[in-house]
């Protein structure tokens, strides 16, 4: 199979028929072998039933639903998880993405050899102010902080080699760091491509403006977990040693002033408090590490690396 659409939607409804039938159009034309694999995010409108309908006129079209809404990487993580084709596009479900792109989005991961194309929204149609202002800084950040040159870390529209979808796991809100958790798993040809946008024709947002404070906290989340997941004592032990170093020498210079050069009341002094309080935090750094540890070692991820070739080794 050439392809596999994979679409996560929440209430998309009024959607679904035009855009399927819109990437059906593409696919005839460019005579691929594909499915398109929607996965219903707990929707409370008929975009099941409907779903049920286009797939009897349409056999290419799969579907999976969820009991209720467990957000946009949850779906995407399913879509991955049964999808069969060489390569995988992800697009949204409200028609800002376009179809016309899939042709060109598969050929840069077939002939030039890219394991992630992802679309860049160079002309968004959204609010100004709630989205691209954000986005912007975000992706200043996401890009600062992977040193992966991407201008639109979060846009639905990506294609991506059957290899790199079957070895991350998506989970949380990661959906926006896809390029990240690729880039850890090895694959190195991340490109970019230029996408129309357009303005949604159907529907509402599902996402609000906590998405960037939520976006935030998670771009800090997984550079940690990327950096220090599988070794937390690095992290914790190293500034664990340095609070405790730092308040054992104000303590020794206490000492010192008080029994060498008489000062009195150690305790009356200001710095005594801050030795304390810099030891303790300390401690306390050291026993995050030890528990980090102890989480590091029971967690199923452990050893998930991915084995590329092997020689001499029976297979
Ligand atoms: N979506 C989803 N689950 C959610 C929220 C959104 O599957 O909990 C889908 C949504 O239906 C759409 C895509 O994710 O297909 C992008 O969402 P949206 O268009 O609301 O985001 P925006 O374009 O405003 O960034
Ligand atoms: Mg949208």
């Amino acid at each position: 199979m050439d392809l596999s659409i994979v679409i996560p939607l929440f209430n998309e409804d009024e959607s679904l028929p035009e855009l399927t039938a819109w990437i059906e159009k593409v696919m005839l034309q460019n005579n691929f072998s594909y499915e398109i694999i929607l996965i219903d995010d707990g929707s409370t409108d008929n975009s099941w039933q409907v779903i049920e309908q286009l797939r009897m006129a349409n056999p290419h079209i799969k579907g999976i639903k969820f009991q209720r809404n467990y957000g946009k990487s949850a779906a995407l993580n399913e879509g991955f998880k049964a999808a069969q084709g060489e390569v995988i596009i992800t697009m949204d479900a409200d028609m800002q993405d376009s179809p016309d792109e899939i042709p060109e989005l598969r050929r840069m991961i077939v002939e030039d050899g890219f394991d992630i194309v992802s679309g860049w929204k160079k002309k968004r149609y959204d609010n100004r102010l709630t989205k691209n202002i954000p986005s912007k800084l975000f992706n200043a950040a996401a890009r600062r902080s992977s040193k992966i040159k991407l201008h639109d870390f979060n846009c639905g529209l990506k294609s991506y080699r059957k290899k790199v979808v079957k070895s991350v796991e998506i989970y949380g809100e990661m959906h926006r760091y896809i390029p990240i958790l690729a880039k850890w798993a090895g694959f190195r040809k991340i490109g970019e491509k230029v996408v129309e946008h357009r303005a949604r024709k159907y529907g509402v947002t599902k996402f609000g403006w906590e998405r960037f404070v939520n976006g935030f906290l998670d771009l800090g989340s997984i550079t940690f977990v990327g950096k220090f997941g599988k070794r937390p004592m690095h992290f914790f032990g190293l500034w664990g040693t340095l609070f405790f170093f730092s308040g054992f020498m104000i303590f020794l210079y206490l000492t010192i002033s008080k029994f060498f050069f008489d000062q009195t009341g150690m305790t009356q002094r200001p710095l005594f408090f801050v030795a304390i309080l810099v030891m303790i935090i300390g401690s306390q750094l050291f026993l995050a590490g030890f528990i980090g540890e102890l989480i590091a070692r029971n967690s199923p991820e452990r050893n998930n690396y991915l084995i590329e070739d092997k020689l001499g080794i029976e297979r």
